[in-house]
């Protein structure tokens, strides 16, 4: 027999074509199964009633029971009608007023609508539920237009209603009322019929109710704690299937791909360990040994490092090239940039001057004379650790042994560049991506779910916050003399100028007028101003960049492009103009160029007169905090998790029905466990008990991409 589940809705009693194609087409429901998926957004309580003393216009919705005291028919322009006229009069009246007591209070029932109907039945002494929005009219709380029952009838007992999500098209066809009618044919139908989804056992560990009793109360709850079962077990199903699809990929590739074994610690890992001029902070500690524990055991790591800017992920890296430098394997640090590179070219060599291992720098712009040198080095297997750009991945490039690599801001590298690093190496290299924009761990636990995933959530000690202030646009001199009491200290400044849309016009005028007034107001001699966009070449780009990590500009006019981890030790203030167009996690980005020397830092968000409630928010936040983390976590809860930036280009791998990636962080990191302790027992789900969990995976909704190749 076929199943009701898959048949068109068109065929339930109350549908038809007409209604079918418009649930299709604005709702995207085509069969019994989806129209039961269809939950409630939001609930109407109606199984208390609230006395009228408590009646508050606050109230999202009361209900009350009382007894009709007295009417009032009134005409238009407020004319109350007489008595003695009311029969012939009824059909031209504009307003009915109903005053109602319940022995707590009394309160007056309004109608502009259907008031012969309701006049007649409202008869004075009768005791009716009126159920609506109390609203303040001068300073009495009454009803406008509830609905209606006598005490005892269904629809009075009926305790708690769903809402239904809907369109305009919609409401015209499908009226809230006709969507329940639809939704309660539609269950009896098909309840004989649905079949649990959860093994026994998984629903005994979590002490969830069955499917059953789920569908049947998130439409049509009994009262309100069979509605938290039934939410309970129909957000923990979705969670715990999300997670064990991703964890059995997961376990699939990480049994599949082999690693290389790096047993030991050697020498170098030692000496460079024991020369740095301060102790690791215990969250760069924490991750190196995960680091340790992955390359040791035989496996390929493919691990996401996140931390906030300044946390120290340069170090970890170094770390762990080391430990592949003490097996005999080589290790490459990709950036996006060549300033980047070259930055952290500079930095590891100073690491590694006691080390004796040898580091190269190879970018776009390495001579003919150097790169052969540095290719023949690599192939040898006498460099030990090279750090460039994209250069890195072309082909003439080869390694005698690529054991580990880093990449250092993941967002800027395709996929496809990643996996051409795989291919110079026997085995497929250990994966280390670091990222510096973080993402709220439940959303991380979902977009990487099938990485593993490492924190520093821990910065260096000593460091000085960076002082972060809002002012408005006509404030800007007061800002230019800030600029310049700095610069005066020996100091260097950003200025940042908006460029969302980088085709945008206006954009560039932004940002050119911008130049033009601070070239005004810091003259040359005594100032010089790089500018870096871009719609400059890159050795345009480079040269001004440079000038300004050299010290020889005091000011750089930028657009974002800046953001991603140029570290100019003394740059001391970030202005941010027009703050109120950028999103949270790239104001957090952007502040974190300044606060990385010993001095005080400045971050100044100038805003324009007009910004909205949200942007005031954001820059509020911005003041409030410097916790990237935080950051990210109220810019998830803001804006949602699918407009988070940072995640726009993986997107994420389903739409949630009901669970919420920002709201339910502990159900989802509590289901991810389970579903770790389901996998250890049955890696392949081949067990018979675990049958019905596979045919949950195959459904089209956990067919999710394959994010393990993301490196
Ligand atoms: P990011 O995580 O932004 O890449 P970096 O690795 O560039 O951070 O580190 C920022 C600065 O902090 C560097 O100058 C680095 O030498 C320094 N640093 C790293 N770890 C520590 C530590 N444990 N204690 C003190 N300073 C540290
Ligand atoms: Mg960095």
């Amino acid at each position: 027999m076929d199943n009701i589940l898959d048949s068109s809705i068109q065929y339930l009693k109350g549908v038809g074509p007409r209604r079918a194609e418009l649930l299709k087409a604005e709702l995207g429901i085509g069969t019994v199964r989806e129209l039961l998926e269809f939950f409630p957004f939001r609930y109407v309580d109606r199984s208390g009633i609230t006395p009228i003393a408590q009646a508050r216009p606050d109230l999202a919705y009361i209900q009350i029971e009382a007894r009709v005291v007295s009417r009032a028919l009134y005409a238009s322009g407020g004319v109350q009608i007489i008595p003695d006229e009311r029969k012939q009069k009824l059909n031209s009246c504009k307003r009915l007023v109903v005053t109602v007591e319940d022995g707590s209070g009394s309160m007056e029932i309004v109608f502009f609508k259907g008031i012969r109907w309701n006049y007649e039945r409202l008869e004075p002494g009768k005791t009716f539920v009126f159920f609506g929005k109390p609203q303040l009219f001068g300073q009495r709380t009454n009803l406008v237009h509830p609905e209606v029952d006598s005490p005892g009838t269904a629809a009075a007992e009926n305790s708690i209603s769903g809402v239904y999500p809907s369109t305009e098209r919609l409401r015209a066809a499908v009226t809230g009322k006709t969507m329940c009618k639809l939704m309660a044919t539609a269950l009896e139908a098909a309840l004989p019929q649905i079949e649990e989804t959860l093994p026994d056992y998984v629903m005994k560990d979590n002490g969830l109710v069955s499917l059953k009793f789920a569908l049947r109360n998130i439409h049509f709850p009994k009262d309100q704690s069979s509605l938290e079962k039934a939410r309970y077990r129909l957000k923990f199903e979705e969670l715990f299937l999300l997670q064990l699809s991703l964890l059995r990929q997961k376990f699939k590739r990480s049994r599949a791909e082999k690693g290389y074994v790096f047993s030991k610690v050697g020498a170098s890992f030692h000496s460079c360990y024991n020369s740095l001029p301060f102790s690791l902070t215990e969250a760069q500690k924490r991750v190196i040994r995960e680091i340790r524990t992955d390359m040791s055991g035989g496996r390929q790591m493919n691990r996401l490092l996140q931390g906030d800017v300044g946390s120290g992920k340069t170090m970890v890296a170094v770390l762990s090239c080391l430990i592949a430098e003490g097996n005999g394997f080589q290790s490459c640090i990709m950036a996006p940039t060549e300033v980047l590179a070259r930055q952290h070219y500079a930095n590891i060599s100073k690491y590694l001057a006691n080390t004796g291992v040898k580091c190269a720098l190879l970018t776009g712009s390495t001579s003919r004379k150097d790169r052969a040198e540095i290719h023949a080095g690599l192939e040898d297997g006498s460099i030990g650790i090279i750090v460039g750009t994209h250069a890195l991945i072309e082909d003439s490039v080869k390694f005698r042994a690529l054991g580990l690599a880093v990449i250092d801001e993941q967002h800027r590298f395709g996929v496809e560049q990643r996996s051409r690093l795989w291919a110079k190496s026997a085995i497929p290299p250990h994966v280390l991506v670091m990222t510096a924009t973080p993402i709220p761990r439940t959303l991380a636990m979902t977009l990487y779910g099938d990485l593993d995933v490492s924190v520093i959530d821990e910065l260096p000690p000593g460091r000085k916050p960076v002082r972060t202030m809002c002012v408005s646009e006509h404030r800007k001199n007061a800002v230019f003399d800030f600029m310049k009491k700095e610069i005066g200290k020996g100091r260097q400044a950003f200025v940042v100028y908006p460029l969302i849309f980088e085709s945008e016009k206006s954009d560039y005028k932004n940002l050119e007028n911008g130049y033009e007034e601070i070239v005004k107001a810091f003259p040359l001699p005594e100032y010089k101003v790089a500018i870096v966009h871009g719609r400059q070449n890159s050795e345009e780009k480079e040269f001004n960049m440079s000038a300004f990590v050299a010290g020889r500009a005091n000011i750089l006019v930028s657009t974002t492009v800046i953001e991603v981890g140029v570290d100019v030790p003394n740059a001391s203030v970030m202005v941010i103009e027009s703050a109120q167009r950028f999103g949270l996690s790239q104001l957090h980005q952007l502040r974190g160029r300044v606060g990385r020397g010993s001095d005080e830092s400045y971050c100044i968000l100038v805003k324009d007169d007009k910004t909205g409630k949200d942007a005031q928010e954001r820059l509020d936040l911005m003041c409030a905090t410097e916790d990237g983390f935080e950051i990210a976590e109220q810019d998830m809860r803001m804006r949602g998790p699918g407009d988070m930036e940072g995640t726009q280009q993986s997107g994420l791998p389903v739409n949630l029905h009901i669970a919420s990636l920002a709201k339910d962080g502990q159900l989802l990191s509590m289901a991810r466990e389970y579903a770790t302790k389901v996998l250890e027992r049955d890696p392949d789900l081949s067990l018979g008990v675990n049958r019905p969990l596979v045919l949950q995976l195959r459904r089209e909704k956990y067919g999710i991409r394959d994010f393990s190749k993301i490196s």
